[in-house]
């Protein structure tokens, strides 16, 4: 990671908030929008928790201090959630305390499926008290996501459709990318007719085409929704969107806790895996 030719940093923008704060200016240049994600996930100490919520709330801090769009993903697993929800909701707050103020959009990123239930439940419970500039992440994977939708459409928050990024077991998820697929199709065309500015979370070019099309026979205007993808993915086709007037998000993802997202990409790619071999092979050799 310190190297910059280094592979891992195809996806990371950095270890350092000062390097994400780069490639978000960079991003912003090219016309579009950012999302900042602090590495981290799974903390099993309260002191772990607290040293996350501090980190994010310096973060929050460099950004109103930069030029850079205020916009945070983060994990609850990360504040804490699995020594206990209390202690994942107090942090959270505290963020929102910070955050809110300064304007700031803060969605909740959607972990493997036993964290489903909980991390709903916190939202729908911010939400209830006035937090409204937060919102959820739903996998198309889960069979449950689709009556999650209803459930999120209600209270009229906004929605990041994401295929889903965990194994996860056949009793709870789709097993057949086809079917992932359809479901996310399902659903993207109930959150372009009646969701609340939806973001289409996707590189699949196929069901990028089916929402143009949608949107298009249904009249829905594009600044009613945005595409957006990860950082240091498909960024040709992040640019066509752009030059077509769509409006599109990076993800970006800074931190040192970078190896278990850096994993996941590689799971979702075995190309991936194999840039690596190649980038250990010819260090060693
Ligand atoms: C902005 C954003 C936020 C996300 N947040 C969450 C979240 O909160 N929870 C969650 O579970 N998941 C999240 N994900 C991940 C998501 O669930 C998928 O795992 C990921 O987006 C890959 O699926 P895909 O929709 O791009 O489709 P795929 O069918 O997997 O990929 C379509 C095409 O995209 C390109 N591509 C996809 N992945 C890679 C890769 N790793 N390396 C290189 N090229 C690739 C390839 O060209 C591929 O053919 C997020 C994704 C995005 C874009």
């Amino acid at each position: 990671m310190r190297r910059p030719s280094s592979f891992a940093r195809r996806f990371i923008a950095g270890e350092k908030i000062e390097e994400a704060i780069e490639a978000a200016r960079a991003i912003q240049a090219r016309g579009m929008g950012l999302t900042l994600d602090l590495l981290g996930e799974s903390v099993t100490t309260l002191d772990e928790a607290y040293a996350a919520t501090r980190q994010y709330l310096s973060v929050v801090d460099a950004i109103v201090a930069s030029d850079i769009e205020r916009n945070l993903s983060l994990k609850l697993t990360q504040l804490g959630l699995d020594i206990d929800k209390a202690t994942a909701v107090d942090n959270l707050r505290k963020i929102l305390a910070r955050a809110e103020p300064a304007g700031f959009f803060v969605r909740l990123d959607m972990e493997n499926s036993p964290y489903a239930d909980v991390t709903l439940e916190i939202f729908e419970t911010l939400w209830g008290h006035g937090h409204r500039q937060m919102g959820v992440v739903l996998q198309a994977a889960l069979y449950r996501s689709e009556r999650d939708l209803e459930r999120v459409n209600a209270l009229g928050a906004r929605v990041r459709l994401v295929k889903g990024a965990y194994q996860e077991p056949k009793s709870v998820a789709y097993q057949d990318k086809a079917d992932v697929d359809r479901a996310y199709e399902r659903m993207m065309k109930t959150l372009l007719t009646h969701g609340t500015y939806p973001a289409l979370a996707t590189h699949d070019p196929a069901l990028i085409e089916r929402a143009r099309q949608w949107a298009r026979e249904q009249g829905i205007a594009q600044d009613r929704f945005e595409f957006q993808m990860l950082y240091g993915i498909r960024r040709d086709l992040q640019a066509t969107l752009v030059r077509e007037s769509y409006r599109v998000r990076i993800y970006v993802p800074f931190g040192r806790e970078w190896f278990p997202y850096f994993m996941r990409r590689l799971g979702e790619r075995p190309a991936n895996v194999m840039f690596v071999i190649r980038g250990i092979l010819g260090e060693s050799g």
